[in-house]
């Protein structure tokens, strides 16, 4: 029985990407609508659950934020293991961060095959003077990768909304 009394169908979701994209920004704007200019570093790996209602489903998300510290980095594999979807992130004004994309969707893949659904996300839109990663460059690289693909900025809360409603439209068996 799926109908929105039962418990809800968990899913995981390894957010990734390189330092200071806004990773953890991004979740704690979807969370809990807020931003905080503060910088805090993530440290090694943390999780946050949210529940969402998708087409009368309940639907939990597992939120795994992690942080590309060397010290850390080796447990990135384990939780991309143990994920449905990588939210890979990008800054738009930092060309490395962009040139980086490319690396992480590989380690999905090749860690998870096709059963991970993988969204490369182009953040800090509200830096629009300080662009250097046009949106047509990150629709070509995601077309190219076969990955879905949305600009977003946790600052000003544009586009979060949509990240989540894009992640809800790939859930496994939701077609
Ligand atoms: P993480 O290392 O990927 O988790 O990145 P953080 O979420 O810690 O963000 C790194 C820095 O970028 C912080 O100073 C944030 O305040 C800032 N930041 C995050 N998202 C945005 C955004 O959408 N716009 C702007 N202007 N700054 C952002
Ligand atoms: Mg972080």
């Amino acid at each position: 029985d799926q109908s929105s009394s039962s418990a809800p169908v968990k899913y995981k979701v390894v957010f990734l990407g390189d330092q200071s994209v806004g990773k953890t920004s991004i979740i704690l704007r979807f969370m809990h609508d807020t931003f905080d200019s503060q910088y805090q570093a993530t440290i090694g790996i943390d999780f946050l659950s949210k529940t969402m209602l998708v087409d009368d489903k309940m639907v939990r998300l597992q939120l795994w934020d992690t942080a590309g510290q060397e010290r850390f980095k080796s447990l990135i594999p384990s939780y991309i293991q143990d994920s449905s979807f990588a939210i890979v992130c990008y800054d738009i004004t930092s060309k490395a961060s962009f040139e980086h994309v490319r690396t992480w969707v590989e380690d999905a893949r090749n860690i998870r095959g096709d059963d991970v659904s993988i969204i490369v996300v182009g953040n800090k839109i509200d830096l629009a003077d300080q662009r250097e990663i046009y949106t047509e460059e990150g629709t070509k690289l995601a077309s190219e990768l076969g990955v879905e693909f949305i600009e977003v900025s946790a600052k000003a809360g544009i586009n979060i909304k949509a990240l989540f409603k894009t992640l809800a439209s790939n859930l496994p068996g939701a077609d």
